[in-house]
């Protein structure tokens, strides 16, 4: 069988660090740091502590949508940003992987015709991924185990709604 990738928590310590030090060499000094729900929020935390950068905004893109459908495309979910919050500003997106990078060519063209300027951030990247991303802590074209996604819920909760 085909191995996977593996990150621990601990990794993920060095990995968010990482990322940030390649974001603070490049110069890049975000106004605000976009997180992609969830597995980007992990991201988008240790890059804001490290970055100093204390405006976090959430937004949340999902290929299947609340009837366990999967899209050809991926969808936005509630909360969806606010486009004053982005007028203007120097963003760092970020996320936990650009896989075949859908999530983050939404993401960017959503941003795209509001922002100064946008720029992503990720632990994975797969070369597949139709964005490349301008930070990127390791190339892999595996599976990846994330530390936050890797167990099963504790509990299961079937039909969810979102919030409007
Ligand atoms: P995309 O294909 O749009 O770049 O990735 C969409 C989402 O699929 C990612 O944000 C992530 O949640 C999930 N995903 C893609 N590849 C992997 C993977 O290798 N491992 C895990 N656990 N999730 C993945």
């Amino acid at each position: 069988a085909e191995e996977r990738e593996e990150l621990t928590w601990e990794l993920f310590g060095t990995a968010s660090r990482d990322l940030a030090q390649a974001v603070a060499d490049d110069g890049f000094e975000p106004d605000l740091i976009l997180s992609i729900a969830r597995g980007g929020l992990f991201v988008a935390g240790g890059l804001g502590y490290a970055l100093d950068v204390k405006n976090l905004h959430v937004m949340n893109v999902e290929f299947y949508t609340g009837v366990d459908q999967r899209l050809d495309l991926p969808v936005m979910l509630p909360p969806v940003p606010n486009v004053v919050d982005l007028t203007k500003k120097k963003v760092l997106v970020a996320d936990d992987v650009a896989d075949t990078g859908a999530t983050l060519k939404l993401v960017r063209d959503f941003c795209a015709d509001h922002v100064a300027e946008v720029r992503c951030a990720v632990v994975y990247e797969k070369p597949r991924s139709e964005v490349k991303c301008e930070y990127v802590w390791k190339h892999t074209d595996r599976w990846i185990n994330f530390p936050w996604s890797v167990q099963a819920p504790v509990v299961r909760r079937e039909g969810q709604v979102l919030d409007a």
